[in-house]
């Protein structure tokens, strides 16, 4: 057998062990190691910083061009840079920013969100450079840098391709994966490609009143109205629908699913009603599948013990289905709530996002994922967490959120926890899978 080139591995590695972490409050980046990363990446990548032209966005960004045959049809490829930080009581298996090697796992911090895909973008333009190919079309590399605080770099990053004119045929981001044991039942890798995200609303509930001595208690003081308006929200969730995306996603995957359940899958669409209630039992994680989901997170009242809240606070957490608006959640909330001594104020929004198209761009994905993952089932979901491709719908109608790496399902749940760990075969297999993608656009 012809040995692999595993050199990516080592470049990931070094990338990892620079910890990028990303902060809200700019003071507390640290600005020079983003400066080492930066460094380390041209030094990784030594074709790529000659030959593509560089464009620095925001702090850390960077746009690259690899002009094309043509510019027709320009593609967008993104990543980020940064990272979100270590708890430090998590019981990492490995240091988080050590990258060790590990039963052929890098471990670490970013090997999944989102190096390992910077990596694989790089290494499979810097094989191509070797080997002197020219893209079919314009190719832009899009990394963003504080993509984990929703910061500026991306909206940036589209202010400068709409400064130059370039209106992409299609943007590819981090997102879905070839994604093992997504089912039950379901032995089959699926590759899915997220085709929209859900927008995502964060409210504050808050109810004044008069505080005081908590020997001389009134009836329904703050506390108690907050309680009861969340226990209202509580009782009252969305309106459920399985959307179009899975639905095709369980048309495509009924081949492979348990006999039993083939019919059922293989027509979703029609047993919509029954399929969206079987999601909602299945619990928390299919049920967020078909509606827009309301959590309260915070709460805060009395800073004291044996003082009565003048003000009461919850804060509540929104992920805003593809067809609903933040304003018409907000309603449901008000409605639900049905207290006007409780104020509700958005704090935070962002609409859920267009959903892509499936056409040529989306077959190509498709295509590629068959050429290097040949048992996996290609299909499109609706991503439920935001990602810095949200920005680019603004300028493309074909915006798709995919990863081209298997993931098992506790690799998928280690992203922003512990343990998170990329396999030396899967790392090599995203190279493969990029090259691909680039070789494969059409002239
Ligand atoms: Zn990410």
């Amino acid at each position: 057998m012809p040995t692999r080139d595993t050199r990516a591995v080592g470049k990931l590695q070094a990338l990892v062990r620079i910890p990028t972490v990303s902060r809200r409050d700019p003071d507390l980046i640290d600005t020079a190691t983003f400066d080492d990363f930066l460094v380390e990446l041209a030094l990784q990548f030594p074709l790529l910083h000659q030959r593509l032209e560089l464009t620095r966005i925001h702090t850390h960004g960077l746009l690259f061009h690899w002009r094309g045959r043509s510019d027709r049809r320009p593609v967008v490829l993104m990543a980020h840079l940064d990272v979100v930080p270590v708890d430090e009581d998590a019981p990492w298996q490995h240091p988080p920013f050590a990258a060790d090697l590990v039963d052929d796992h890098v471990w670490g911090r970013g090997t999944l969100d989102d190096k390992g895909s910077l990596v694989a973008i790089c290494e499979a333009v810097e094989t191509l450079l070797e080997r002197d190919v020219t893209p079919a079309q314009d190719v832009w590399l899009s990394f963003g840098c504080d993509e984990e605080v929703m910061g500026r770099a991306a909206p940036q990053a589209v202010a400068e391709l709409v400064r130059r004119g370039v209106r992409p045929w299609f943007v590819l981001d981090e997102g879905g994966a070839i994604a093992h044991e997504a089912f039950p039942g379901i032995a089959a890798p699926i590759g899915v490609i997220g085709v929209a995200e859900k927008g995502v609303a964060s409210l504050e509930l808050r109810v004044d009143g008069r505080g005081g001595h908590a020997s001389t208690p009134a009836r329904m003081g703050p506390t108690a109205r907050l309680a009861r308006a969340i226990v209202r929200l509580d009782r009252s969730p969305m309106a459920t629908s399985t959307p179009e995306a899975l639905l095709e996603l369980f048309r495509r995957i009924a081949p492979r699913a348990p006999l039993a359940l083939r019919p059922l899958m293989a027509n979703a669409a029609r047993i919509r009603p029954v399929l969206t209630r079987a999601l909602v039992a299945a619990g928390p994680e299919t049920a967020a599948l078909t509606r827009t989901t309301i959590a309260v997170t915070t709460l805060s009242g009395s800073p004291a013990l044996n003082v009565i809240a003048s003000t009461a606070r919850a804060g509540v957490n929104i992920r805003v289905m593809v067809g609903d608006t933040v304003a018409g959640v907000v309603d449901h909330v008000r409605r639900a709530i049905d207290d006007d001594r409780v104020q509700i104020s958005v704090v935070e929004q962002i609409e859920p996002s267009p959903v892509s198209p499936r056409d040529e761009a989306f077959a190509l994905l498709e295509r590629t994922i068959g050429e290097v993952f040949v048992h996996a089932v290609p299909a499109p979901y609706v991503m439920m967490a935001a990602t810095d491709s949200r920005f680019f719908t603004e300028i493309c109608e074909r915006v798709y959120r995919f990863a081209p790496f298997r993931m098992t399902k506790a690799q998928r749940e280690s992203i922003h926890s512990y343990d998170e760990h990329l396999g030396v075969d899967d790392l090599l297999d995203g190279v493969r899978w990029y090259r691909a993608l680039l070789e494969g656009l059409p002239r």
